[in-house]
């Protein structure tokens, strides 16, 4: 192609059109993207941001002159509207028409919505941008109270961050344990342990009844049970979906995601996704029917980024990094290997009780991958196992002298 246009100027969009000029392209690049800040990091928005200190010079993906420098035209502010597959152009908000030889849908999520009374009051906040960061940080700063709804990562992440502020914190989560669907029951009895004693009042297996203003703004949320919790500052984390309404209105396949091949091609191969928005062929996917999923993690984006700028450039090749992903609590770092979900069996190393640990995870006798705790050689070297097909068994790990590290090395 010789001109390449980008929709989402994210982790993986801004990511896209960096690589595809490292990759040696000479064309044209269009990125655009509808929020009006330079393309920049989401993960820091719930962990130091929030805590001010860090400003936005902090965050961008890459310094703002690079863009002009590298060719790279970005169009901020600026919505695309709808794809014309048939003329290959991208129609803006503004009614602008883009041609292009390629496209690369980078549109990321969306908010999931809580439907309950007050869920519009002042007060009530989610966290994907960081115009809604700023925001948080505002009234975080005035909050003596906060209640984190959605034991996730983004809950809990902000969750720690208040409490270290000193601000009384409350979690909810309709599961039974926190981080329920994202990590084992080992390490979530962790991270449960670690927000209690930092003062933290967990309610899980309950569900938000109303949130309860007062004068317009946030004052208590209310469970099923009666229980209310006062919050200053409520934290909606319940969880976001893919946006696939550009894809699905110009006729490609979606399901939970912009479904992609191998190469991460949508069913018209003259466009791309990548991705949070992208459900892609991925072989550590032990629980997927299809074999297909959808990560939202900045290593699944910035990976897929560069796997479709090489393909432009005239380098194909099949998408097959590792998945990895972290998350910073209370200054511990939890860091997972591979894709664990439909585990059944956990083979914890080290001492929870110590505060270091990594759980390996199976499905049977397949090793789907490590959780670790504080030990990053751990991760490091789960991640080097897995891209070479190597997995300990059951039998290496009950060894009193198992080593992770020398055995991949
Ligand atoms: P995004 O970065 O969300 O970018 C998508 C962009 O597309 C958005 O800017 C959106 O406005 C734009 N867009 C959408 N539709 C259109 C349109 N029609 N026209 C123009 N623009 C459009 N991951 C980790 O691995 N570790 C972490 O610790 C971690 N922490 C996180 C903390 C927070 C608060 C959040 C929100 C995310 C965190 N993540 C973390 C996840 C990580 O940030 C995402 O996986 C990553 O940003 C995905 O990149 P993306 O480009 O696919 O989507």
């Amino acid at each position: 192609p010789d001109t390449v246009v980008v929709v989402g100027a994210g982790q993986a969009g801004a990511g896209a059109a960096l690589a595809l000029r490292d990759a040696g392209f000479g064309g044209r690049i269009v990125l655009i993207g509808e929020e009006t800040a330079v393309p920049y990091q989401r993960p820091p928005l719930s962990k130091a941001f929030l805590k001010s200190g860090v400003d936005m010079d902090g965050l961008h993906l890459r310094h703002p002159d690079v863009y002009a420098q590298r060719r790279i035209e970005l169009r901020l502010g600026q919505r695309a509207e709808s794809i014309d597959r048939e003329r290959r152009r991208v129609i803006l908000a503004g009614g602008e028409a883009i041609g292009y030889g390629h496209l690369i849908l980078a549109t990321g999520l969306r908010h999931r919505v809580l439907a309950v009374p007050g869920a519009d009051l002042r007060g009530v906040v989610s966290l994907r941008t960081i115009e809604e960061a700023e925001s948080m940080r505002g009234q975080l700063a005035a909050a003596r109270t906060l209640v984190a709804i959605g034991a996730g990562f983004i809950g809990l992440e902000v969750a720690a961050t208040a409490a270290g502020m000193g601000v009384r914190t409350g979690i909810v989560d309709v599961a039974a344990r926190v981080l329920g669907r994202a990590a084992s029951p080992v390490v979530s009895a962790h991270l449960a342990e670690l927000h209690g004693r930092a003062g933290t009042s967990l309610h899980l297996g309950r569900s938000v009844a109303a949130i309860v203003g007062e004068g317009g703004r946030a004052r208590a949320v209310r469970l099923d049970d009666g229980t209310e919790l006062a919050a200053d500052l409520v934290v909606v984390g319940i969880g976001a979906v893919p946006q696939t309404a550009l894809a699905e209105a110009a006729g490609l396949a979606v399901a939970d995601g912009i479904v992609v091949d191998a190469r991460l091609r949508t069913s018209d191969p003259a466009i791309s996704a990548v991705g949070d928005c992208a459900r892609f062929p991925c072989r550590y996917a032990a629980a997927s029917a299809d074999g297909r999923v959808r990560l939202e993690s900045v290593q699944n984006a910035a990976d897929q980024a560069r796997c479709v700028a090489a393909g432009l450039a005239g380098r194909p090749q099949d998408y097959a990094a590792v998945p990895w992903f972290w998350s910073d609590q209370f200054g511990i770092r939890l860091q997972i290997a591979g894709l664990t979900a439909g585990a059944d069996d956990a083979v914890v190393h080290g001492e929870p009780a110590c505060g270091a640990f990594s759980v390996h995870l199976f499905k049977a006798d397949r090793w789907l991958g490590v959780e670790s705790v504080n030990r990053s050689a751990d991760h490091m070297a789960a991640r080097r196992l897995l891209a070479s097909g190597r997995a300990p068994t059951r039998e290496h790990l009950a060894r009193a002298d198992f080593d992770l590290k020398a055995f991949a090395a």
